[in-house]
């Protein structure tokens, strides 16, 4: 159990100004695994201030120092990486070996790679070679509103600290209240890292008093959020008051389309990356759209698949997925499967109510619904759980007309072993990401969407400029 001391604002571990305690329940069991303090306006206003303070001396690192600290920073997570996924199998859920991999994983690997791209990155170059000397200097955006959401804790937490500390940038950060205890880790490797006081803060709060306090905060000069496009929008209103620049990382509604000449593998793949992470990926594929000679085969395969998958508790071993993040989510995702009754679509693999054997604890059964017409609601709604939709496609023209027709653009897959079709299909799809056949996309890739699904781009080269201000000076010499 955590004490009080849950904010960690110029680099000491202090109380809220006022008490105001949040349980954080366990999803594997309902229990309370925690208690935390959520922060009012006095206590955003205090991170601001350090933030502010810091930057004045901060802005003016070298680059050699802020990659010394990172380095520091990616030795003890190395040592804590355990810690790290105990802690996020106990706040959201995941199963113990996928926190290990994955979730605690991507925030290892995006240290990593932003190390790399700040070793390579040259934030000072002349402008040609003319008289008038002009010099391009890539300085510190300012201070830094970073807030997460709770599905991918430390993956969407290292994609927004990480650049910022490596741009030069300070920083209040503000994790979901549902699941803040991965966040407190890394804000203890931190101090241990010795990071200048005042660079890195973190509040723990929710949306309405803290979010809202933060990203109105006239000292803030640039918000990075990841979560829903509700909060997403509200966020966009509150910077654009004092024309705060933002990042926005938002919903998805991906279309997996599946042709005939796909891999052996494609219809499980495509599956298990629906289902995994109990479906609470935005980037995840849940509209599986697939060419109608082999539609009937993939319907077969996608039920056995779903009916084969394992649902279990997050301290247990193995490949199985936990339950979904709370009794809100959960209840939001029973609402949606009625929903998909009611409106039609065939349910051919789980459905309402709890696996058999797990009456505590938020489990979603693995769901599949074929017959799926794209303007229904299951189709359109960003579900966040363990729910797949089949539609069945004619045509190459007709399948990149589904995929496109929603709000959202994240990721789209092809599963296709012609080469050029994915090529051609690729490049018609609006999205910020297509995955073909399963590559994967590299930690450097710029992760981010179109539409509905945000503004500006996480990761390599692209995620530092996110940070990153323009500044010309000529006459330089
Ligand atoms: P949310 O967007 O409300 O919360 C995400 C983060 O934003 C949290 O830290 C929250 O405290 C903060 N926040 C909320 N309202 C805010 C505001 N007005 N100002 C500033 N900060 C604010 O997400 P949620 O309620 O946890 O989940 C709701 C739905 O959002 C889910 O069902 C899912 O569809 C979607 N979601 C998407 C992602 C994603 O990665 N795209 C992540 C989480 C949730």
């Amino acid at each position: 159990m955590l004490d009080k001391k849950n904010f960690y604002i110029n680099g000491e571990w202090v109380s809220p100004k006022k008490s105001n305690d949040f349980k954080v329940i366990d999803p594997s069991t309902e229990e309370e695994c925690a208690v935390i303090s959520l922060a009012g306006v006095d206590d955003v206003n205090d991170a601001v201030s350090a933030a502010t303070k810091a930057f004045e001396t901060w802005a003016f690192s070298t680059k050699e120092e802020r990659l010394k600290y990172l380095e520091a920073l990616y030795e003890v997570y190395k040592k804590r990486w355990n810690d790290m996924a105990k802690a996020i199998s106990l706040e959201m859920g995941s199963p113990i070996d996928f926190s290990t991999q994955l979730q605690a994983g991507t925030g290892a690997s995006h240290i990593k790679s932003y190390i790399k791209v700040l070793k390579e990155y040259t934030f000072e170059a002349k402008l040609g070679e003319h008289a008038l000397n002009n010099n391009i200097l890539h300085e510190p955006k300012g201070v830094c509103a970073l807030i997460t959401p709770w599905n991918w804790p430390m993956n969407q937490v290292c994609l927004k600290v990480i650049p910022a500390i490596a741009a030069g940038c300070t920083m209040v950060l503000k994790p979901s209240e549902i699941a803040p205890l991965s966040s407190i880790i890394l804000a203890e490797m931190i101090d241990e890292i010795k990071l200048p006081k005042g660079v890195f803060n973190l509040i723990n709060g929710d949306g309405a008093v803290a979010g809202n306090a933060l990203t109105s905060h006239p000292d803030v000069n640039m918000v990075s959020f990841t979560g829903s496009t509700r909060a997403g929008a509200l966020i966009s209103q509150n910077a654009a008051s004092d024309f705060k620049r933002i990042s926005l990382e938002l919903g998805g509604k991906g279309a997996n389309i599946i042709f005939k000449d796909a891999d052996a593998e494609a219809i499980e793949r495509g599956a298990l990356r629906c289902f995994r992470n109990s479906g609470q990926s935005c980037n995840a594929p849940t509209r599986m759209l697939v060419e109608k000679s082999i539609y009937a085969d993939a319907v077969e395969r996608v039920k056995n698949f779903a009916n084969s998958m394992k649902v279990d508790v997050a301290t247990k071993n193995g490949d199985h997925i936990g339950p979904v993040v709370s009794k809100t989510q959960f209840e939001k995702i029973q609402t949606l499967i009625q929903v998909g009754i009611d409106e039609g679509a065939k349910l051919v693999a789980g459905g309402t109510g709890k696996p058999d054997g797990l009456d505590k604890g938020y489990f979603v059964k693995p769901t599949a619904f074929a017959d799926v017409n794209n303007q229904m609601q299951i189709a359109r709604t960003e579900i966040f759980g363990p729910v797949l939709s089949i539609i069945p496609f004619e045509t190459e023209e007709e399948a990149i007309a589904i995929a496109n027709d929603t709000p959202y653009g994240l990721l789209n897959f092809i599963q296709t072993q012609d080469q050029e079709k994915a090529n051609r299909v690729a490049r018609k799809l609006r999205s910020g990401m297509v995955d073909i056949n399963g590559a994967g996309l590299a930690p450097d890739a710029p992760f981010g969407g179109y539409k509905h699904s945000g503004i500006g781009r996480e990761a390599g080269k692209l995620g530092l400029e996110e940070y990153l201000e323009v500044k010309v000076v000529s006459g330089w010499n």
